[in-house]
């Protein structure tokens, strides 16, 4: 049986705050209490929203609180090999396709259908150049999420939110794999990296819960293990909305770091627990995460 492998995967777009600290420390607690490997991967594929020097920042932040890494953290944008590598994959399995459509072009094409689908804001793909760019220069690769055997609906179950189900297609559409701006799309390089890191379980904010369909479609297609996830509650602004530095999240007091830990077990549901220092709440929340969280 593979070793359980656990990782925190920060964008490096600011410090960590209060938010991010359950998402890391939840990571941390279920790796180490499974007995396993808990890793960090740098995501800065999507260069304009990184800021520079922010994963040393977060590094240290981390190492303040006494969660170490087992390994050195991997950093997505050193491997645009790989993921260049299962983009050709894809494509020899006739899973991806060029797609030339602009924003527009995307609602123009639903409006004539008379089914303008909107999620997130975003239009649903109405899968437009999946025959063909019909003349048009490239610009994205797509995933062609109906294909035979593999989907599109994807059933699965969080250890946190129980049973879910989407129908990628449907809900989705074929999404984006490489951006029109050239950058690797987030839930390519996820997919890769969780595999070559043979992540088993992966412990994320629940905002992400929602991009778990896609990334087990992915991984089907590639033929790279499903790993068994959990989406942790998110520290809501005082806008109601997840914590950002956008309404307000200020990046973590770290002068009382067993504080910073009890105020993230508070929101991961461990019950309040005496702790002289930062390594001590620690080695008695691991237990406690067990019997909550571990079957
Ligand atoms: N990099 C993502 C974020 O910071 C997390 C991705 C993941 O855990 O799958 O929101």
């Amino acid at each position: 049986m593979a070793l359980p492998t656990g990782r925190f995967a920060p964008s490096p777009t600011g410090p960590l705050h209060a938010g991010s600290l359950v998402a890391a420390l939840a990571s941390w607690l279920d790796a180490r209490a499974r007995g396993g490997r808990w890793l960090v991967r740098i995501e800065d594929v999507d260069t304009p929203r990184c800021v520079p020097g922010t994963d040393r920042v977060i590094l240290g932040q981390l190492a303040a609180l006494g969660m170490h890494a087992d390994a050195p953290p991997l950093y997505q944008s050193t491997r645009g090999a790989a993921y260049q590598q299962a983009l050709d994959t894809l494509r020899a399995h006739g899973w991806a396709y060029d797609c030339g459509c602009t924003r527009s072009d995307i609602e123009a094409a639903q409006r004539a259908a008379g089914t303008p689908r909107q999620r997130h804001a975003q239009a649903v793909y109405p899968g437009t150049c999946r025959a063909g760019l019909h003349g048009k220069p490239a610009r994205a690769v797509r995933l062609r999420t109906r294909h035979a055997g593999l989907g599109p609906r994807i059933d699965w179950v969080d250890r946190r939110l129980g049973a879910a189900s989407q129908d990628v297609e449907r809900e989705v559409g074929d999404f984006v794999l490489k951006r029109a701006d050239g950058l690797w799309a987030y839930q390519l390089a996820v997919v890769v990296d969780d595999a070559a890191q043979q992540v088993t379980h992966v412990v994320r904010g629940a905002d992400l819960a929602d991009n778990t369909a896609r990334q087990i479609l992915l991984q089907r297609a590639l033929g790279v293990p499903t790993p068994s996830y959990q989406h942790v509650p998110l520290v809501l602004g005082a806008d109601g909305h997840k914590l950002s530095k956008q309404n307000g999240a200020a990046a973590l007091d770290l002068s009382d770091p067993t504080a910073a830990l009890r105020a993230a077990g508070r929101v991961l549901e461990l019950p309040d627990m005496a702790a002289a220092d930062a390594a001590a709440w620690l080695h008695a929340a691991l237990p406690a995460w067990a019997a909550r969280w571990v079957a």
